[in-house]
């Protein structure tokens, strides 16, 4: 059977290039980079060209790069490594659960919270972020490109606000690395992370950039890895491949390679409006990376529509997770003012660079087809188109 993936802001296929770039390091190049003798001295080149190519992408230098295990610990460690007992920090409701949970933690640690409203595309006023500065304020944590959305936040007017307020700012680009250009000093972070498995390079990799002269209190306590901000043997494989997605991210990003993204998710996302009635977008009315569409669904289970359609061979997904059994909806789209059952009928595609123009039609073919089916056995829908 035919199966198409377009859930690529879950996870992206590692590229051909990029797994022979790391293949060498399992067997032929397996130093550990901390050794002197001539296997690690091997390996740690490796790692430090690594650390130039995603410091390249980023716009800073190599020795602000941290290697993480990916988005999630990247986050933890700007979160808990920049804040400390009592004070306090700024989040916004639509961030990803490694950024919303590790905040909602230091509340345990006696620090003060608050969390941002976003409007209904999805963004987070800046004038919100002043307001909300408080004398104890230390970290600001706002994301760059929301992982349901797409929707871009106005990063670099909460940078300026940061820097007036001399208060740390960290921002999670996972969902943005590859997709739009970063620039760490225009946007004013001190912190910013990003993730392997979202930019075509294998899971289990991440990096945080970490401003020079920024302190930051480790996670892991051990050896002197990572210039003392993460210890632990690296994963060189992993850096390697990061390293190697980021020279290809960038390459593709200054040939403005991404407007065929554009091009194919803007054809998936008329197409769909133009032939299924009762759609719109959420987050439409804003920026959004190049690769992501959320589309509504009027009178659709979201899960059943995910399920029917990879039972034809395409791959997308809800923003709902699963909690004790029930299916709770996005707290994403909850926040842009949806009602919860127009949050649990919206479908999010995500589109990869190996997305190709046959992929965005079968799944014009099959989209309508599929709603169609299950708006005839929805009483939801039924009694809606009958009012
Ligand atoms: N932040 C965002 C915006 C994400 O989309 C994700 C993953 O979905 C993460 C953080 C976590 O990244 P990882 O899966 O590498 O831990």
């Amino acid at each position: 059977m035919r199966r198409i993936y377009l859930d690529n802001n879950a996870t992206t296929p590692t590229l051909p290039e990029v797994f022979e770039a790391m293949r060498p390091y399992f067997v032929e190049q397996f130093g550990n980079a901390s050794s002197i003798h001539h296997h690690g001295q091997e390996t740690r080149a490796a790692v430090e060209n690594a650390r130039e190519s995603v410091a390249g992408l980023l716009g800073a230098t190599a020795s602000e790069v941290v290697f993480t295990s990916g988005g999630t610990e990247s986050d933890n460690l700007a979160i808990a490594g920049l804040v400390k007992a009592g004070n306090h920090v700024i989040t916004s409701s639509i961030e990803h659960h490694a950024v919303l949970h590790a905040c909602k933690h230091l509340e345990e640690i006696d620090c003060d919270l608050t969390v941002l409203p976003v409007d209904r595309r999805g963004l987070v006023d800046p004038d919100d972020v002043r307001r909300a500065l408080r004398p104890h304020t230390r970290l600001i944590s706002i994301m760059m490109a929301n992982n349901e959305t797409g929707v871009v936040q106005p990063v670099e007017d909460i940078g300026r606000i940061a820097a007036e307020a001399r208060v740390l700012f960290h921002t999670d680009a996972v969902q943005s690395a590859g997709k739009i250009p970063i620039d760490v000093k225009r946007i004013g972070c001190h912190a910013l992370s990003i993730s392997g498995h979202k930019m075509h390079a294998p899971q289990g990799i991440g990096a945080l950039y970490v401003r020079k002269g920024t302190k930051l209190e480790p996670l892991f306590h051990g050896g002197r890895h990572e210039r003392s901000r993460r210890a632990g043997t690296e994963n060189v494989p992993g850096i390697v491949a990061l390293g190697k997605a980021a020279d290809m991210a960038k390459a593709a990003l200054d040939r403005s390679h991404n407007e065929k993204l554009v091009a194919l998710r803007d054809k998936l996302e008329r197409g769909i409006l133009a032939q299924v009635e009762g759609t719109s977008v959420n987050g439409e009315n804003a920026a959004r990376v190049p690769n992501t569409t959320n589309i509504r669904f009027e009178g659709i289970e979201g899960e059943s529509l995910v399920i029917a359609l990879d039972l034809k061979g395409l791959a997308v997904s809800t923003g709902a997770a699963c909690s004790s059994g029930a299916i709770e909806p996005s707290h994403v789209l909850i926040a842009m003012g949806l009602q919860p059952d127009q949050a649990r009928s919206s479908i999010r595609f995500s589109l990869g660079k190996q997305t190709t123009e046959a992929d965005i039609d079968f799944a014009l073919a099959l989209v309508p087809e599929c709603v169609a089916r299950l708006r005839e056995l929805s009483p939801r829908y039924a009694r809606a188109g009958s009012m």
